[in-house]
């Protein structure tokens, strides 16, 4: 068995991809889920293992506890005990005020970005705290700098929702800091990934850059680079903090 073992949510595109491959490069055997896109999870895994690494996809909807739950078994037989989540799979939906969004949109977007993870949350500490036998590990959560911003005209609905991550992640924090767990967080700004398209504006990154007091767009390798940080040993004394990686916005 692997003594780095790491899940990364919604591994398959974007942020989560290129954390899944610099985690492997840098030695954990590596799970990620996906939701639909089997042949990008593919891609991900052939990656991985071209350079030597180990790695595995599974099909999970972190919004379905009954999916939370076979990924963390799927991890556990194939791998072995996690000793490192990503809390990464998280969807917005196309931009509009808050007077137009119905209840149904609501429900998606805060069961897939703060229930799912809350309940990878738990199958985690379940399996890491030294209270329950466990060896300890660390959790790292994406944000975003939206729950700063609050995302006016686009989707406030998903900057409230990276909201309830922030405070979990202080919560989480200080509930698990004597049980050998550290739960940190990452806020991005504006990152080149498909989320955008999600938006209904594929080219978002290219209209806001200006604001940025960087003047550019994010690569999410900027981003893995902040989420591998918070999740190794240099970070050892890091617990309930929150980075933003966004270009100084
Ligand atoms: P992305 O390119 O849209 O990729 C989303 C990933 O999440 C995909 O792997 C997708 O799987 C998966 N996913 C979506 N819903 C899921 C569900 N219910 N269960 C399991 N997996 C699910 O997103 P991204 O831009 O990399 O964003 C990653 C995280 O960073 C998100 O939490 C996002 O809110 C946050 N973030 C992004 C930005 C940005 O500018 N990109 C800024 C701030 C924060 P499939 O491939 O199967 O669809």
């Amino acid at each position: 068995m692997d003594d780095k073992i790491m899940i990364i949510t919604g591994g398959s595109r974007g942020i989560g991809a290129s954390t899944a491959r610099l985690a492997a490069a840098r030695g954990y055997a590596v799970c990620i889920s996906y939701l639909n896109n089997r042949p990008a999870a593919d891609e991900v895994i052939a990656a991985i293992e071209e350079d030597g690494g180990r790695a595995l996809a599974v099909q999970a909807d972190v919004a379905q506890e009954a999916d939370v739950l076979r990924l963390f078994d799927t991890v556990d037989r194939e791998l072995g005990r996690v000793t490192a989540l990503v809390n990464n799979a998280g969807i917005l939906e196309r931009q509009m005020r808050l007077e137009q969004m119905d209840a149904a949109r609501l429900s998606r977007v805060f069961a897939a970005n703060v229930i799912g993870s809350f309940l990878c949350a738990r199958e985690a500490v379940r399996r890491m705290s030294t209270r329950q036998g466990g060896a300890g590990g660390a959790i790292v959560n994406l944000s975003s700098i939206a729950a700063k911003l609050g995302a006016p005209e686009e989707y406030v609905d998903y900057a409230a929702s990276k909201g309830a991550i922030d405070s979990m992640t202080i919560g989480l924090a200080k509930e698990v800091a004597a049980e050998g767990i550290r739960v940190n967080g990452v806020r991005p700004g504006v990152i080149y990934t498909d989320i955008h398209a999600s938006g209904g504006e594929p080219g978002r990154v290219e209209r806001v850059k200006s604001a940025v007091p960087m003047k550019r767009g994010g690569q999410a390798e900027e981003v893995a680079q902040a989420i591998l940080w918070l999740l190794s040993d240099e970070s050892s004394y890091t617990t309930g903090t929150l980075i933003d990686v966004a270009g100084g916005r």
